[in-house]
């Protein structure tokens, strides 16, 4: 069955053109193929042909996104992208996540899309036509390697990966685990606590991410660590007496942790829309299930359990929908949403692991199954509870805002 994407009656007519073309793209090109499109990715067992056959299905796909100028949304048109606002873009999501995987074929691949925005931001002009372009082209792939094994990845203040500065090069020692893409990545952004004797002083010690191109000597990749029983491209990484040059530093020293923030803010409310999307499709796979499968005597959907669970993921998707459409406003808005950026962090993933939960129920053994995407989806959920900042942190986070606000002598309003 198709995705069911209607206009909406209060957003922009741009928002609603954008989401009609992106589940267009979707029901017509990659839906119908979606077996074809990634099944090498599971087993390994494809034939070679079978591989050029996806390969050229990708890329016709992929022009054809292009040609409705939806590629790449997250980048401005000069460097290749079609230059999507904040909105326009979280809009896009819930569309284009409703088939696990669709978002490369629209140009926008993590980590890559968060390290060009970074590129995008921080970069000199030099250093965007270097390594943004090209990775905007898909010549280049690249990693963001921040997260340490003996440091608390949840408190990034605590890396202790160093670089210091010697002549006219950067010196990093360190080692990292979990970046992504590491194997096949082209070059890193490497968070590192930057040592500069001619740094300004409130600077020295802070953190500054630097470019590293990852065939540089001294950066060995370990291995991809094995995630939720499989190989990963989640590399341990030392990084071991390796020299780069100083143009290679991304932004002013001490501007990392910033840097690093200002990727997370608008990257949370994509990622909590691209759940929604994954929600609506493991909702769709539910109802279709219940509707048709027959057990003991009567349809699945005659059963009042399996109507509890059609009602309860209704009510977790909507809210979580609503949610996040809710911060994405106040952002686009430039108001302070730190506290509902947090919100949604939490109850997103949360909301998404229950409505997977729900519909490999009742689909019983076929949910587990490499046939249908739900597995996937039930991991990525519940990484998605511990990665970019835990869930405690930020109800931390939420607790800290609000009693602010209670303490200064006003009360939450809960209406704005
Ligand atoms: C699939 C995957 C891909 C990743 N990709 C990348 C990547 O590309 N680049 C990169 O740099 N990193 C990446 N990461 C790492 C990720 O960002 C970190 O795992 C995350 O930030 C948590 O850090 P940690 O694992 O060190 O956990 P820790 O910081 O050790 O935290 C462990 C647990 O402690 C608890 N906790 C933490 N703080 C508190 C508190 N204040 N109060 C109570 N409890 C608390 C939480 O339950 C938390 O889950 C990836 C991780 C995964 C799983």
């Amino acid at each position: 069955m198709p995705m069911n994407v209607q206009p909406i009656p209060n957003v922009s007519d741009r928002i609603n053109e954008i989401r009609m073309q992106t589940a267009r793209i979707l029901n017509n090109e990659v839906l119908p193929n979606e077996n074809r499109l990634w099944a090498w990715r599971r087993d390994g067992k494809v034939a070679e042909e079978d591989r050029q056959a996806a390969r050229t299905l990708r890329h016709d796909i992929q022009t054809k996104v292009k040609q409705a100028g939806l590629w790449a949304p997250h980048l401005p048109e000069e460097y290749g992208g079609s230059d999507l606002s904040f909105l326009e873009h979280a809009y896009m999501n819930e569309v284009l996540a409703y088939c696990v995987g669709a978002a490369s074929l629209f140009g926008v691949v993590a980590p890559n899309s968060g390290n060009q925005k970074i590129l995008l931001k921080y970069g000199t002009e030099e250093q965007k036509q270097k390594w943004l372009v090209p990775l905007t082209e898909g010549k280049m792939q690249s990693g963001f390697s921040m997260t340490e094994p003996d440091n608390a990845g949840s408190d990034p203040r605590s890396i202790k990966t160093t670089a210091r500065k010697d002549g006219d090069s950067w010196v990093i020692n360190g080692h990292k685990w979990f970046t992504s893409n590491g194997k096949a990545a082209d070059f890193l952004i490497v968070m590192c606590r930057t040592d500069d004797p001619d740094g300004p002083a409130e600077a020295n010690g802070k953190m500054t991410q630097i470019i590293v191109p990852t065939d540089t000597p001294g950066v060995n990749v370990i291995r991809g660590v094995e995630v939720w029983g499989r190989d990963s491209d989640h590399c341990e990484i030392l990084y071991d007496d390796v020299r780069v040059p100083l143009a290679n530093q991304l932004g002013r020293t001490g501007s990392g942790h910033q840097a690093a923030q200002d990727r997370l803010g608008a990257g949370r409310v994509y990622h909590c829309m691209n759940s929604v999307g994954q929600m609506w499709r493991a909702f769709d796979l539910m109802v279709e299930r219940a509707a048709t499968r027959e057990v003991h005597g009567g349809l699945l959907h005659t059963k009042q359990f399996v109507q509890g669970f059609i009602a309860d993921s209704y009510i977790d998707i909507q809210a979580a929908r609503l949610m996040t459409i809710h911060c994405a406003e106040r952002m686009d808005s430039g108001l302070d949403a730190r506290t509902e950026i947090s919100a949604i962090k939490i109850f997103v993933p949360e909301a998404y692991h229950r409505v997977v939960d729900r519909a490999i129920q009742v689909w019983g053994a076929a949910g587990v199954s490499g046939d249908l995407p739900l597995a996937g989806m039930y991991q990525g959920a519940r990484t998605l509870r511990l990665a970019d900042g835990p869930d405690e942190v930020h109800k931390i986070l939420i607790a800290k805002n609000v009693l602010k606000q209670y303490a200064a002598g006003e009360s939450w309003d809960f209406g704005n």
